[in-house]
This record gives structure tokens, sequence and C-alpha cells, in this order.
């Protein structure tokens, strides 16, 4: 099996999680013959979360890049495979938004869409992806491919329940606390250009491209936190 395989594989280099998905109606419009997505998932470093107080920091700043670079090699790895068995696979960029003509930001293909029918975690009302195992405290790549891959769990729906911690941590007033509905825009949870806007104000750390306060806040990240709030099934 190519999941096996690629996964085995991903592993190997340094993936800290790996899932597979048929993206049906969602793929996208753009690739509409690549309608299975490899979803990479790495996780962030604790104690590099941590120094996230009131504010990003330049260590967040410079970790928050080089994961997304090791993303962006993993991808390029399960693209090498994947080519090699006489598919295409184009990979999505960890990071790399760009504002909309609806003065939204997003990339070429939401890794979240694909990470959701994956069934590695949720999206959470600070419209991150939450995964069991690290909380929100992951980054993620996607590869989008014509490799018949099929997902190995069921796709999870949100378990925020009635946490606002991300809500009221976030200084920008980007989140609107509500409970993310699968198919909603995302709109509906999050005003992405008054994020966008915040992070400009953190002009020391990286030009003013990461925050990561709704990020730390999340108690899915520390499992003993967690379980206060709500917890996965
Ligand atoms: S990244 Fe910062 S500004 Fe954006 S939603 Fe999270 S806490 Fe708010
Ligand atoms: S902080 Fe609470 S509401 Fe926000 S994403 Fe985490 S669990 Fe959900």
């Amino acid at each position: 099996m190519f999941e096996t395989e690629l996964h085995a594989l991903l592993s190997e280099k340094g993936a800290s999680l790996v899932g597979f998905s048929d993206l049906g109606k969602k793929a996208s419009p753009e690739f509409p013959h690549l309608r299975y997505a490899v979803t990479i998932v790495r996780r962030l470093s604790d104690t590099i979360v941590e120094t996230i107080n009131g504010r990003p920091s330049i260590m967040y700043f410079h970790h928050y890049r080089t994961t997304n670079t090791k993303l962006d090699l993993l991808a390029l790895d399960a693209v090498d495979f994947i080519e090699s068995k006489g598919y295409s696979a184009l990979p999505v960029a960890a990071s790399q938004s760009t504002p909309t003509d609806k003065e939204d930001y997003r990339g070429v293909f939401s890794h979240k869409t694909a990470a959701v029918l994956a069934g590695l975690g949720f999206i959470g009302k600070n419209a991150l992806f939450i995964t069991p195992e690290f909380g929100s405290k992951v980054r993620l790549a996607t590869i989008l491919t014509d490799m018949p891959l099929v997902a190995e769990k069921p796709v999870q729906e949100p378990k925020c329940g009635s946490c606002e911690i991300c809500k009221n941590a976030c200084p920008a007033g980007a989140i609107t606390g509500k409970l993310y509905e699968y198919g909603a825009p995302r709109a509906t949870i999050l005003d992405a250009k008054r994020c966008s806007e915040h992070m400009k104000t953190y002009k020391d750390i990286g030009r003013g491209a990461v925050c990561g306060l709704c990020m730390r806040a999340c108690p899915y990240n520390n499992k003993k936190q967690h379980k206060e709030v709500t917890s996965f099934d």
C-alpha cells in the first residue's frame, strides 16, 4: 500500500504525523485531477512555544520558519516518492498566504481541509488545526496528487465545547468564539485581516509575520489542562 510506504518514509525523515485523504468535492478547482492529499504534521517545540509570553518571541519566529522549511523538505520527499511511482504531485508550501481580492488571506490550498479529511484532528475556535497528540502546537504541509490514497481515520468534529480561552487571549479581537462548522467560511470564526494587521505590530520580530498567542493559550497543548476543558473521544 502506498499509504504504508509514505507513512514509513516521512516518519523516518522527521514527520510527527502523516495522514491521507480523498478530497472529493473539496479538491482544488485549479487542480481538480489532484483529488487526493498527503498531510504532513510537524510538531512545534514545547520549550520554544513557552517563550511566547504576551507577545511572540524571536526564538518562536525562527522556529516557525525552520519548521516550515522542514515541512517543505518533507513534502519534496513525498513528491519524489509519488512521482517515482508514476503519479503527479503538487506540494503546497507550509506557509504561503496572499491577500485575495476579497481581502482574505489564503494559501494555494487549505492544509487544514486536507488534515481534517485525513482524520488527524479538528479545527478549533482559534482557526488552527488541533491534534490529540500535540494540541495547537503544529504546522502542516500538503501534497496534492492523483495517487489514490485512503484516509485511515474518520473525520473528527470540533471539540472546543464552551472554551473561549483563545478568544480571550487574542489582543486583536480577531477570534469570534464560535464553534467551527466544516464547510462554513473561515470568517465565521476568524477575522483574518484583523489577525494579519495585528501581527504587523510585532515589527521587531521577523517584520511582523507571527503572533502565536492563541496557539500558545490552547489547553489542548497540555494533556492535563485539556481534560479540564473537554477531551478527545
Ligand atoms: S495569531 Fe494573534 S492576532 Fe491572530 S488570532 Fe491568534 S492571537 Fe489573535
Ligand atoms: S483555546 Fe479553547 S476554544 Fe480555543 S481552540 Fe483551544 S480548546 Fe478551542
